[in-house]
């Protein structure tokens, strides 16, 4: 029988084993992608992202509802002269079928991924979040039981709720940064049947935010001629161009790649400053100088990577190169004001993060950078925050512990492990 999928490496072409791979074999700096053998999409009968099963690397399919949703904008058409422009609400908004309890897209990344972790190599995962993430796993395990550990810096651990009982996840604070968080849980996966997520090297994540981009196309009838995004790591975005490449593939929904409109937001903008002179590589005291203070500054932190998948082959300058793409950065001040225009004509509250989103389509209708008359996606890759509150309970989630930065494992390592044995 043809395996559902293969793995493959971007750049050397090889195929990778699937045991929950996130690098190639052959240690080529590639993303490996997932290679589906349905070359036409099915929609299926099902509910939230399993519609779109046949581009997801999982077998099983859950009864969960968080899925995208995409509907033709009305107020902000009128308002910036885009008649074609589609909105991709990745939120809670029940009156648009927005069904994300936990508000944002990472809860599309997150149930793939431990779906796939489940069938390839069962093990407890371990995430690192500044907040969006880990509150996305902690609600994919409150709905699954399946266990998971979230490390958080602490000023992050009030960004954590479900609205179902977490009681088979472990969180860790780490007293530090998003840097901090992520050493931290390196030093979880030292320990046997623990494993990193991935990140952007998990086609599991990629593919289940690709999930916007079909729902995108199956909606409007073909792809959109521009993908509006804004990025912290651009996981994203690359996902929009894998998803796109595999719609030109089926054949229906039209042959030319949407352009990638991505954004950062000042003064934290490393993508856009490496972009715009066409550099694959990012280079530190060039593209992010002061990068602590910068951070320090943005309006949507979630934006703020340091380690971005750029240069990587399969990446986010690929992404961009391929869809003749584009990279804008928005001030705190054009946030905001996109952020009040959007909640006045569409009337739904944002993650900041969607707010720079729809600032820099106003940019880019001001700057002439996109033909008015053709078709525009912008994905609000967040939202709700506000309206979820009206009917559910938001249930807080504790730390089980908290460590200080630069900690090793062995400060905890044995309550840490009955803990974790008591959630299985
Ligand atoms: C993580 C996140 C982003 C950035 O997504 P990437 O494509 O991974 O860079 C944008 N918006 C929201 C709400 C997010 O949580």
């Amino acid at each position: 029988m043809t395996p559902k999928y293969t793995l493959r490496c971007i750049q050397g072409g090889e195929d990778a084993p699937e045991h929950y791979t996130t690098s190639c074999p052959c240690g080529h700096a590639s993303l490996l992608r997932a290679e589906y053998s349905k070359k036409q999409l099915t929609v299926r009968n099902l509910p939230g992202i399993f519609r779109f099963c046949d581009w997801l690397p999982i077998h099983r399919t859950l009864p969960i509802v968080s899925g995208p949703v995409c509907f033709r904008s009305i107020a902000l058409s009128r308002e910036l002269g885009i008649p074609n422009l589609y909105i991709g609400f990745n939120g809670y908004w029940p009156e648009r079928g927005g069904t994300i309890t936990t508000c944002s897209f990472k809860e599309l990344e997150a149930l793939p991924t431990v779906i796939r972790m489940q069938e390839q190599r069962p093990a407890t995962l371990v995430i690192a979040s500044a907040g969006n993430t880990g509150r996305a796993f902690l609600q994919v395990s409150a709905l699954t039981g399946i266990p998971v550990v979230v490390v958080v810096p602490e000023k992050a651990i009030e960004r954590l709720w479900t609205t179902a009982p977490a009681d088979k996840a472990v969180v860790i604070a780490v007293t530090g940064d998003y840097t901090d968080a992520i050493r931290f849980s390196r030093e979880i996966c030292t320990l046997p049947q623990f494993l990193e997520e991935g990140g952007a090297k998990n086609v599991a994540r990629r593919d289940g935010m690709g999930t916007v981009m079909l729902d995108a196309a199956v909606t409007i009838g073909r792809m959109p001629d521009y993908y509006f995004q804004a990025i912290g790591s651009g996981t994203g975005g690359i996902a929009a161009w894998e998803a796109a490449l595999r719609l030109v593939g089926d054949g229906r929904f039209g042959s030319r790649l949407p352009e990638l409109h991505l954004s950062q937001n000042l003064p934290f903008v490393p993508m856009v400053a490496a972009w715009n002179e066409r550099r694959r590589n990012l280079v530190p005291d060039t593209d992010m100088p002061d990068a602590q203070a910068a951070i320090s500054q943005v309006y949507s932190d979630v934006l703020t990577n340091r380690e971005p998948p750029y240069a990587i082959t399969g990446g986010v300058f690929d992404a961009l190169t391929a869809t003749s793409g584009r990279m804008y950065a928005i001030s705190n001040d054009e946030a905001r004001a996109a952020e009040k225009l959007f909640m006045d004509l569409e009337g739904i509250d944002l993650d900041p993060a969607a707010t720079v989103c729809v600032a820099s389509l106003l940019q880019a209708c001001e700057a002439g950078t996109i033909d008015k008359q053709k078709t525009v996606f912008l994905n609000i890759t967040g939202g709700g925050y506000a309206r979820v509150q009206k009917d559910h309970a938001l249930i807080p989630v504790r730390p089980s512990f908290t460590v200080p930065a630069g900690a090793l494992i062995d400060v905890i390592k044995q309550e840490f492990l009955e803990t974790v044995k008591s959630c299985v």
